[in-house]
């Protein structure tokens, strides 16, 4: 395999994994902010009266989450606030369902700070046929962030109802 810098890298399997970034061409030809992606407030509204995004394409509070559980959350949110009912978009912590039928996977990632890792031994999951657990806890002790595989999946809505919402809901006006 040869790189774009010239390097070859001799290798039996290359799997590529280079990320995603939203197209917000058209958004910044009509003068709408962008950043990473086309930035939204919590009502998913662009700078541009009555324009709004969503999805892959949107930056919501610097926040750009390319998957469906995100896009899921956003669309029920703007349906309530284009029928008259103004709901601002909640995140809750969305794990990442890999559809890998061979392995299933769980990713939820820890969003931001610093903490560290406890990968269970995976010779001792292994032989116990449980799978994979890498948690990611704060500073404190917090978990903030995992990876499931094989049978340890299971444990992914128990785990993710440990995680802080990732966007909460905004306190109502006193
Ligand atoms: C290979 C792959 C695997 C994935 N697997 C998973 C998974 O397992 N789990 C998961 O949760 N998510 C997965 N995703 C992510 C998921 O598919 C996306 O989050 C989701 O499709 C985003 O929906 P969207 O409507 O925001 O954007 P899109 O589905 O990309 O739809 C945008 C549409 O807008 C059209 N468009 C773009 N520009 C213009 C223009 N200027 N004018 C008119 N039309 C335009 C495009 O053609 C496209 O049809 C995967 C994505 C990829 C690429």
């Amino acid at each position: 395999m040869q790189l774009a810098s010239g390097a070859q890298i001799a290798a039996d399997v290359v799997l590529s994994a280079t990320g995603l970034l939203p197209r917000v061409a058209l958004a910044q030809a009509a003068g709408i902010a962008t950043a990473r992606g086309i930035v939204v407030d919590r009502l998913l509204r662009t700078s541009a009266a009555s324009v709004y995004a969503l999805g892959d394409c949107a930056e919501v509070d610097g926040l750009v989450l390319p998957y469906v559980m995100p896009l899921m959350q956003a669309a029920r949110a703007l349906a309530r606030t284009l029928a008259g009912a103004p709901t601002p978009l909640r995140y809750p912590a969305m794990p990442v369902v890999v559809k890998t039928p061979v392995l299933p996977a769980v990713v939820s990632p820890a969003l931001a700070g610093a903490g560290s890792w406890e990968i269970e031994s995976q010779a001792a999951a292994e032989e116990a046929g449980a799978g994979l657990r890498a948690l990611f806890r704060d500073t404190q002790g917090g978990l903030t962030g995992f990876a499931l595989l094989g049978k340890a999946v299971a444990e992914k809505g128990a785990l993710a109802k440990q995680i802080c919402d990732w966007l909460p809901a905004p306190a109502a006006p006193a």
